[in-house]
C-alpha cells in the first residue's frame, strides 16, 4: 500500500498552493511568456497589466495607499536584505527581538550594525519596557511579526507607535504572517515590511515583497541597480517607484501566481482555518507526557506554528520516526533562528515544528497526534 504523506511544514513553504496558482503560472509560461516594460506590443501590455494588478491587490490587502510602494523582490530574504543594507551602516544602533531569523541577523552582522536584542520571556513574549529603555539613539527597529520557531506574535503596532515618537525607522519581517494575520501597513506607521509569496499567501517560491513608507522610499539606497525598461536614455537609477528598487526582469510567472493566490486568500477564511488547526494541535500535544510545548500555552498571541521539545527522547529521532512510520513531514532543529532557541530554552537541541496549512485535514491532524503518542510509548 502506498504510504500517505502528511505535510506539516507549511511554515517553510505552503503546499499545496492556493487554487489557481498552478494554472496562472502555466498560463504565463505557455501563453503570455514575454517580458514586461520592455516590448511595445500587446502581449507585453497584458503582462504589464498583470504585474500592476498584483501590485494593486497586494497594496489593498496590506493597507498600502499607493501600489507603487509595493516592491517585488525575489523573496522575504531579499526584501529584508534590501531594507537593512539600504538603510543601515556599520555602527548604526538597531533594536531587534531575541527571536529573529537569520534572514535578519546575518545581514545585521554582515554590515556590523550595533544591534541590541530586546528581552523576551521564555515563551517569546516581547519585553516592551526593555524596548522603551533602549529606544533612544536607535536608527531602526527590525522586528519579526511572529517567530518561526514558537509562533509568538510580537507587538509590532505598539512598537511602531513608540518608535515613531523618536523618529526611529520600523522594519518588519512578516515572513510567517503575511496572508494569515491582518496587516495595515500605512495605518500602523511601518517604514518597511518584508514577506515571501510562497508561505501564508500560498503562491510560488522566488517572489516576495517589500512594502515601503514614503519617507523610507526616499532615503533607502537600492541594493541592486540595472535595467528597468524605463528612462533608458540615462545611466542613472530612476528615482521613482517601483523602478528605483526593481531592476532586471521580475519573476513574472511568480507574479501571475501571486495574483491567483491573492484572489484565493482574500475569499477564504485562511486565518480561522489555521488557528483552529493550531488550537487542535496545541491541545492534543500539550496533553501528552514526555514533551514540552514551546511558546504560549494557547492560540492567544500566536500564529500557526507549533514547536515541541521531547524531554527524554531525541527531537531528530522523533522527526525521523514521524516520517518513516507515518509519512509526516515536520521540521526539526534550529529553524535558522539560534537566538530564538536560546530564549525559549531549546538550544542546542532545537525543536520539532508542526505547521499546518489551509489544506490540512482534520484526519491528518489526528494522525499527527496519534503518531506522536506512538513515538512516546
Ligand atoms: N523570516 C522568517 C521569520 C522566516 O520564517 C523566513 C523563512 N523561513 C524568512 C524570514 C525567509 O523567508 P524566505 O526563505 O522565503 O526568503
Amino acid at each position: 500500500m502506498e504510504k500517505r504523506l502528511i505535510y506539516m511544514d507549511n511554515a517553510a513553504t505552503s503546499f499545496p498552493k492556493a487554487d489557481g496558482v498552478v494554472q496562472a503560472c502555466t498560463y504565463y509560461l505557455t501563453q503570455a511568456g514575454v517580458n514586461v516594460a520592455r516590448g511595445g506590443y500587446s502581449l507585453a501590455y497584458e503582462v504589464g497589466e498583470n504585474v500592476f494588478q498584483g501590485r494593486k491587490k497586494t497594496a489593498e490587502m496590506f493597507g498600502v495607499k499607493d501600489p507603487h510602494r509595493v516592491i517585488f523582490t525575489a523573496g522575504a530574504t531579499t526584501a529584508i536584505n534590501m531594507m537593512i543594507k539600504g538603510l543601515l551602516r556599520a555602527g548604526d544602533k538597531v533594536l531587534v527581538s531575541s527571536l529573529e531569523h537569520n534572514a535578519v541577523m546575518r545581514p545585521l552582522n554582515q554590515i556590523k550594525a550595533d544591534f541590541y536584542r530586546v528581552k523576551s520571556d521564555g515563551r517569546g513574549v516581547f519585553d516592551f519596557l526593555d524596548f522603551k529603555a533602549h529606544l533612544k539613539g536607535a536608527k531602526a527597529v527590525v522586528l519579526t511579526h511572529a517567530s518561526n520557531v514558537c509562533g509568538t506574535i510580537q507587538p509590532i503596532e505598539e512598537v511602531a507607535s513608540q518608535a515613531k515618537k523618536e523618529g526611529v525607522f520600523v522594519c518588519i519581517d512578516a515572513a510567517q504572517t503575511a496572508g494569515v494575520e491582518k496587516i495595515d501597513f500605512d495605518c500602523s506607521g511601518f517604514d518597511a515590511l518584508a514577506f515571501s509569496a510562497h508561505k501564508g499567501l500560498m503562491a510560488a517560491p522566488g517572489l516576495g515583497c517589500l512594502l515601503l513608507s514614503e519617507r523610507l522610499a526616499e532615503t533607502l539606497d537600492p541594493l541592486i541597480s540595472g535595467g528597468t525598461g524605463s528612462v533608458s536614455d540615462t545611466e542613472e537609477i530612476p528615482p521613482f517607484l517601483p523602478d528605483k528598487f526593481e531592476s532586471g526582469t521580475p519573476n513574472l510567472s511568480g507574479i501571475y501566481a501571486l495574483n491567483a493566490a491573492l484572489e484565493f486568500v482574500s475569499k477564504n477564511p485562511v486565518k480561522d482555518k489555521i488557528m483552529n488547526d493550531t488550537a487542535f494541535l496545541i491541545d492534543g500535544l500539550s496533553s501528552l507526557d514526555g514533551l514540552r510545548l514551546v511558546g504560549l500555552e494557547t492560540t492567544e498571541g500566536r500564529t500557526g506554528v507549533v514547536s515541541v521539545d521531547f524531554k527524554e527522547k531525541d527531537n531528530a529521532d522523533a522527526a525521523y520516526f514521524l516520517e518513516s512510520e507515518f509519512g509526516i513531514m515536520t521540521r526539526c532543529g534550529m529553524h535558522c533562528a539560534p537566538s530564538a532557541h536560546k530564549t525559549l530554552g531549546t538550544f542546542p537541541q532545537g525543536t520539532v515544528r508542526f505547521s499546518s496549512g489551509f489544506f490540512t485535514t482534520k484526519e491528518e491532524l489526528e494522525t499527527v497526534l496519534f503518531a506522536v503518542g506512538e513515538f512516546l510509548k
